[in-house]
């Protein structure tokens, strides 16, 4: 086993036979445009996604003090190094134990390999206060208990760091659900109070958050926490006294979790665009009993300022037809983002899994009839996109380049994660997001 600081690769989830089995059974589900509600329908098959692993890179910047080891092959050294890019040039935060053929021969010298190799790494590296054991999907990484792995490894480094450990594993994970599952290996650490207290969840751009909580502060909301937090040591508490407010669409199982310990969720929109920034920022407020005049005072301006960013690339986008493929989560915030507030068509829009209770607030708002498709058959979707010919596809980078060669703009998904889109100040830029394409593929065809 060798510890790489990060290399490139292709991190798509293959396929099981079962899956393309049921590729013939995509089916339609719930109402129609008749009822006003979206039209659902369900798609198994081929996916084309990243994997868990991808949400390292926000992750660790998120975390400074937190190591993220990916226990896996050359592929997942690649895979992250790549999407970390410029990382290479600072000290990283992340690596790879790369489990090479000897390791094959035993377990127990992959476990003393894993031993060998964190002790080393927590010699050199005297600042890290918590290690992540990341397992990936190779056969002879599921194979290893990295459970009692970080666990044995948590007992001998006692007082000096603490181990844990989750899946960023492209068969049981997209590479949002990488955030999720790290936050889950978090959530037992959390301490227990009922203290009154909102609960930001999801990692957003530092400054981003620290914006949200001067307007919540000037709102007059008491205490105000988020998860991850920035020391991956000051984990907030949790207890009957928490409101959760979700800053990211993708975390289902953590907002359960939190439930299930006595915090309530605070049901909004997620904070993209004017509209869905401002309703989430007032849900928040309405859950501590904010007077309404107190929000509006704080929310008023935003408001007025995101939309006249906003216009110039509304100018844009109005009109234009767009094709969402399932990738990061985001989809069904930023259709609605895309729809109301810039004017697009929605064409299709693709989830990888679509929860009912955490979208309700968002799924109101799209357009009656609004074709949504959970799930991916990335072959069927192909093929929709082609006949559809719309004027912009979201998808992820695998598919961007083919889609381009076609003459098709696109938009990279992943891009929408790393970039800091939450909020009313930063409407307008994600809106100028989607228009660059569409203005890039204009001057291609002028010249
Ligand atoms: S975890 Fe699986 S899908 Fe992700 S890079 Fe490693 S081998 Fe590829």
């Amino acid at each position: 086993m060798v510890l790489s600081p990060t290399t490139w690769s292709e991190p798509l989830a293959q396929p099981s036979q079962t899956e393309a089995a049921q590729n013939e059974e995509a089916q339609s589900t719930a109402a129609g445009p008749a009822t006003g509600q979206p039209e659902i329908r369900r798609e198994n098959g081929q996916r084309e996604v990243f994997c868990g692993l991808t949400s390292i890179v926000w992750l660790h910047r998120r975390m400074p003090d937190a190591f993220f080891l990916v226990v896996g092959s050359r592929t997942c050294a690649h895979l992250i190094q790549s999407a970390a890019g410029v990382m290479i040039f600072a000290e990283p935060r992340f690596g790879t134990a790369i489990l090479g053929e000897r390791d094959l021969a035993g377990l127990a010298d992959a476990n003393e390999e894993l031993d060998r190799l964190v002790a080393d790494l927590l010699e050199r590296r005297p600042e890290i206060r918590t290690l992540f054991l990341v397992g990936s999907c190779p056969s002879e990484v599921i194979k290893l208990d990295l459970a009692k792995a970080a666990e044995r490894l948590t007992h001998s480094h006692r007082g000096r760091v603490r181990v844990l450990n989750y899946s960023g594993s492209g068969i049981e994970t997209t590479f949002t659900q990488g955030e999720e599952q790290a936050l889950m290996a978090l959530l037992p650490l959390m301490p227990a109070s009922d203290e009154e207290q909102l609960l930001i969840v999801g990692t957003l751009a530092d400054g981003v958050e620290d914006r949200f909580m001067a307007l919540f502060a000037r709102m007059g909301l008491p205490v105000v926490r988020s998860l991850p937090p920035r020391r991956s040591t000051e984990l907030p508490p949790v207890g009957k006294g928490t409101r959760v407010l979700l800053a990211q669409p993708f975390l289902s199982a953590t907002a359960r979790a939190l439930v299930h310990r006595g915090a309530q969720l605070i049901e909004a929109p997620y904070p993209f665009g004017v509209e869905g920034s401002a309703a989430w920022m007032a849900a928040a407020a309405t859950a501590f009993g904010i007077q309404a005049e107190a929000v509006a005072t704080v929310l008023d301006p935003l408001v007025e300022r995101g939309r006249r960013a906003l216009a110039p690339h509304r100018e844009r986008l109005e009109g234009k037809r767009l094709f969402l493929l399932p990738d990061s989560q985001m989809e069904i915030p930023l259709a609605r983002f895309l729809s109301r507030e810039c004017g697009m068509e929605l064409v299709e829009v693709g989830v990888p899994y679509l929860d009912r209770q955490l979208m309700a607030a968002e799924l109101a708002l799209l357009p009656a009839g609004t074709p949504i498709c959970e799930g991916q058959d990335v072959e069927r979707q192909l093929e929709r996109v082609r006949s559809e010919r719309p004027d912009l596809v979201v998808c992820g980078l695998g598919l961007a380049n083919p889609l381009e060669a076609e003459g098709i703009a696109t938009k990279w998904s992943i891009e929408l994660v790393f970039s800091p889109i939450h909020g009313c100040d930063q409407a307008g830029d994600l809106a100028e997001l989607f228009a660059r394409p569409l203005h890039r593929r204009g001057l291609l065809a002028f010249s």
